[in-house]
């Protein structure tokens, strides 16, 4: 009998858990019964601050399907799913949000889509972005559309995380063991068929999002870094096309001078160009930071995520 991990990372998601794990049930149930497949439902506490723990400890002793690796502090959700992907056992393995904007109902459809073998992997993106502000949209848009020119991961507008995917897939994704994970890259990166789902957008059915504009908008930066050096380019095109100017100036003020004498003046102009300069130098050496920050973090292979607790070891020490 095929098996399907659905691996699902949570974060203070004591209250979308008991809707969650009713549905999750309901289409494992379904699923046996129709597809004769076993969902492996492996949940990923990322340090939660409220009752999610006890939740899960509670699901896990009452349903043989579930089990749960609880992280000794939050980690986020890329190291929720890696730690997913890394303890998963299926011949296939999704990736799932427990607030329900990831519906447990399209899973029957993505298996069967698989099940052809024309594709590796189905994933989804959402064609609207209903109930999120404009100037959001208008961000992520913006991002999307500037990572795929500079990169050659090709990530999708509107893409979720949620994907039913091979183990052939897993697999290569877990040979991407980087400490700054950017998934949405990594999935594009390894190539393989994807099939896309388009669906609208939900809203979480309790709890609240955990991503902030800012959060956002250092994960956009994190995603850039992560797969693309062009910014590391940029220094050298200012410098050329700045070499350039400066050339044309030198020539305008050469001949300004031979015909016309030398007047002294031109003060403010000449702070205009020391702090123009400056901060583009100051710019380019915060990008040249960035990237030699990541490979700090790199070099000390650090784990990515610790476990504290999971309903395995347990049953098995008793
Ligand atoms: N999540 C996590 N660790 C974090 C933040 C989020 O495991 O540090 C989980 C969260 O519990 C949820 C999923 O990642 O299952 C997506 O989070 P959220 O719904 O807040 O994101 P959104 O759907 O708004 O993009
Ligand atoms: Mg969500």
């Amino acid at each position: 009998m095929a098996v399907i991990s659905i691996i699902v990372p949570c974060y203070n998601e004591e209250a979308s858990l008991p809707f969650f794990l009713p549905e999750i049930k309901k289409v494992a149930d379904h699923m046996s019964a129709a597809y004769s497949v076993n969902l492996d439902i492996l949940f990923i506490n990322d340090g939660s601050k409220d009752n999610t723990l006890a939740v899960l400890r509670d699901a896990a002793a009452h349903d043989s399907r579930v089990r749960y690796l609880s992280f000794s502090r939050n980690f986020g959700k890329e190291a929720a799913m890696y730690a997913g992907f890394q303890n998963c056992v299926g011949d296939y393995a999704a990736v799932m949000d427990a607030d329900m904007q990831d519906p447990p109902s399209l899973l029957p459809q993505m298996y069967e889509i698989l099940q052809t073998g024309e594709y590796d992997s189905v994933a989804t993106r959402r064609v609207t972005r209903k109930g999120e502000p404009p100037i959001r949209s208008f961000f992520a848009r913006s991002f999307y559309k500037l990572i795929n020119k500079i990169s050659d991961a090709d990530i999708v507008d509107g893409a979720r995380d949620f994907r039913l995917m091979t183990r052939q897939m897993v697999d290569a994704i877990l040979s991407l063991c980087e400490y700054n994970r950017f998934s949405k890259g990594i999935f594009g990166w390894v190539g393989f068929r994807t099939k896309w789902l388009p669906y609208e957008n939900i809203e979480r059915v309790a709890g609240e999002s955990k991503w902030s504009f800012w959060k956002l908008f250092l994960y956009s930066l994190e995603g850039i870094t992560a797969f693309s050096t062009a910014p590391l380019a940029i220094a050298s095109i200012m410098g050329v096309i700045l070499c350039f100017i400066a050339f044309l100036f030198i020539c305008v003020i050469l001949v300004k001078t031979l015909a016309f004498g030398d007047p002294v003046g031109g003060w403010p102009s000449t702070m205009c160009v020391i702090l123009f300069l400056g901060g583009i130098q100051l710019f380019c050496i915060g990008i040249l930071g960035q990237y030699l920050a990541k490979t700090y973090l790199e070099t000390k292979h650090r784990p990515i995520y610790i476990i504290q607790e999971t309903n395995e070891i347990l049953t098995r020490k008793e």
